[in-house]
């Protein structure tokens, strides 16, 4: 590729109207005039794949579909490959290499495009980045078949001559997909992981089924190879952090309780399994130690794609009660044991990383003795059902148990972020940028160099994407902005007619997070009054705009009305509870009674618009959770207010920090 050849088809793309001078055309009407894909170290996971992508996507945008060679044609050439590939005259049309972790340069210029990755991530990220500056866009995982990825129709490609560098500071960047988790659905996870690498995740989070189900743990990691999911993963210089929960595997009771119950816990005076209701298992016994060490070498010495060995106590388990753990602490020995695995994968698997949990089940705070833990001791931290007002770095953030766990996390920390949850956060949820920009300066200015979404629960996944979308993109290229990648996507998702409303929808949602936790649990006349003025000025006019679009848009708008209509009916359902609260307060009980009897059928109604929404199987809505806990919630509530009106209890709740008397009436109302 030498840089001062003129190219007879450049000259000739100049005189084109909609092309400017300065500007590197690759394709003008589906021809591809020569241009071609030259591959750099096809050696390297990730290169291939990159140089493929590009192929693949450049087809879909022009019809154009452009060779891969190996050769180095000097002209009309895109070039992907690693840095290192390059000779020094094209290395020195790079911009510097950014300091930082799976990185790349690109430099544009008349007949030579360079897409050079600081390794094989590296490269797939520049090739998504030069796919992103054509329009493509991938805020999805492809699930929904009716609502494809946004690529752009071109009849020509062309890019201004420019270069530029990106690398990012966190090594780290783990999607826990909703489809990982248990009984994993590998389609979804197949889809999941193609969507995480476009947004610049290097990583997948996998959750394994417990160790009372069908598959061992080695048949599980054996089914993600059969899937394909493995390929998929090193096509792409992937890798997974996990199993997570499953030291119930490591020391399965039905191999060893019957033969030494004292290796187990103790829970209420007796020793029970490690499964369910049980107990962890008893960690200060050495012989159970050396035996879940044998177990979870031989386990991981066969699970090569495993780079962060993440293993954690089983789920909802408490800690083991006999004296000689009561006397150790479990944090101690937590670390005792995991001190003893390290040590034993020194030798057998040196390249792997091992974590487990910290802040979290039966270990909520660090040990007391820092010294007893590894130098090479990773720890994932977790603060389950966060509120994302407010940020890691904001000062009324209670920032000591984080602070410990990351002292004591000599070999690195993993923060587990619950962006992209449902099960405890907001049904309708709002773009957490708040909590992402304050959480990324506390990540900077610690080094904390692992971040793990958790997507949960699965039926979801649409619901919470633009979340992990947003996070993904932030966490890796830490000079964007997350709100001010809002319009991109409402304009790029929703297209040019009904983007410019639905941009002011999701802004108002992220500079107002309060509204999506009260949405769910506690709204009031304000937010009600939102809800409506949002509804006549942003989502009416969005829906009325997406009839000028194609029905992929219209199917979109669709999605976002139906979201806002349930935040609507729950903020509704609110109004109906705060007056009976209120005329219960006020000693009024038979009109309470009345209200009540109300707030039933709207609880039904409520209950019916999310069923609708979840039946719709566009990942919005969990039905399970639906007729799970949702409906026991939402009952629960009925039948706590019945007893106390009852009873003539005129208490009002402990959290009440209004005055309920002052809630909306409407004419319907019964009196
Ligand atoms: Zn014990």
């Amino acid at each position: 590729m030498f840089f001062l050849r003129i190219s007879v088809f450049f000259l000739i793309a100049c005189l084109a109207t909609s092309v400017r001078a300065a500007d590197v055309v690759v394709v003008q009407q589906t021809h591809h005039t020569g241009w071609a894909i030259h591959v750099g170290s096809t050696n390297v996971a990730g290169v291939q794949f990159a140089a493929e992508e590009l192929q693949k996507y450049l087809c879909k945008i022009s019809g154009s579909n452009l060779p891969i060679t190996t050769t180095n044609l000097r002209w009309s050439e895109i070039f992907v490959g690693l840095r290192k590939d390059l000779d020094w005259a094209d290395r020195w049309q790079l911009p510097s290499k950014k300091d930082g972790y799976d990185g790349y340069a690109i430099s544009i210029r008349e007949g030579a495009i360079i897409i050079a990755g600081d390794n094989g991530p590296g490269c797939v990220y520049g090739v998504y980045d030069f796919l992103e500056h054509l329009g493509c866009r991938w805020f999805y995982p492809t699930i929904d078949s009716r609502d494809p990825e946004v690529v752009p129709k071109l009849k020509v490609v062309s890019l201004a001559a420019t270069n530029w560098a990106v690398a990012s500071p966190i090594q780290n960047r783990i999607c826990n997909g909703d489809a990982w988790f248990f009984e994993m659905n590998f389609k979804s996870a197949k889809a999941e992981l193609d969507w995480a690498m476009k947004n610049r995740y290097n990583a997948m989070g996998w959750q394994a089924a417990v160790s009372t189900g069908k598959r061992t743990l080695q048949e599980q990691y054996e089914d993600l190879r059969l899937a394909g999911i493995l390929g998929e993963l090193e096509r792409r210089g992937m890798f997974i952090h996990g199993p997570a929960h499953s030291f119930d595997h490591f020391l399965r009771s039905s191999l060893y309780f019957d033969k030494h119950p004292e290796w187990f816990g103790m829970k209420n005076g007796k020793r029970v399994p490690q499964a369910g209701l049980g107990a962890q298992f008893c960690w200060s016994n050495p012989e159970a130690r050396r035996e879940f060490v044998r177990n979870a070498e031989a386990f991981i010495t066969n699970a090569p794609l495993i780079k962060i060995f993440c293993t954690v106590p089983f789920d909802g388990g408490v800690a083991c009660d006999c004296p000689e753990c009561r006397k150790e602490g479990a944090s101690n020995l937590l670390m005792l044991l995991m001190s003893e695995l390290i040590e034993r994968l020194e030798r057998s698997r040196p390249d792997v990383q091992v974590e487990t949990v910290g802040g979290y089940g039966a270990v909520p705070d660090p040990p007391s003795n820092l010294s007893i833990i590894h130098p090479r001791q990773r720890i994932v931290w977790a603060q389950w059902g966060r509120h994302h007002g407010i940020g890691y770095d904001d000062p009324k953030y209670d920032r000591r148990n984080l602070d410990k766990w990351r002292a004591a996390a000599k070999g690195g920390l993993t923060i587990c972020q619950y962006y992209t949850d449902n099960f405890a956060e907001p049904w309708v949820m709002g773009p957490f940028t708040k909590a992402m920009e304050s959480d990324r300066r506390y990540f900077l200015k610690h080094n904390v160099n692992a971040v793990y979404m958790l997507m949960y629960s699965p039926g979801y996944w649409w619901n919470h994407s633009l979340n992990g979308y947003l996070a993904g993109r932030c966490f890796y290229d830490t000079t964007i902005n997350s709100r001010n990648e809002i319009s991109d996507y409402a304009t790029h998702y929703f297209g040019t007619n009904a983007g410019p409303a639905l941009a002011k929808y999701y802004g108002e949602w992220a500079d107002n997070i309060e509204l999506s936790y009260r949405v769910r649990g506690d709204a009031r006349n304000e937010d009600r009054a939102m809800l409506a003025r949002e509804r006549e000025e942003l989502i009416d006019p969005a829906i009325e705009a997406a009839h000028k679009s194609s029905s992929i848009e219209r199917r979109r708008v669709a999605k976002v009305a139906m979201l806002h209509s349930l935040a609507e009916q729950l903020c509704e359902l609110h109004r109906q509870r705060d007056l009976v609260r209120a005329r219960r307060i006020a000693g009024n009980f038979e009109a309470a009674t009345r209200m009540l009897n109300k707030v039933r059928a709207t609880t039904e109604d409520t209950l019916k618009l999310f069923l609708k929404i979840a039946k719709t199987d566009q990942g919005l809505i969990d039905e399970n959770e639906v007729r799970g806990f949702i409906t026991m919630a939402m009952n629960n509530w009925i039948n706590e207010e019945e007893k106390a009106i009852k009873e003539k209890d005129r208490k009002p709740p402990m959290w009440l920090d209004r005055d309920l008397s002052k809630t909306d009436v409407k004419p319907d109302d019964p009196k």
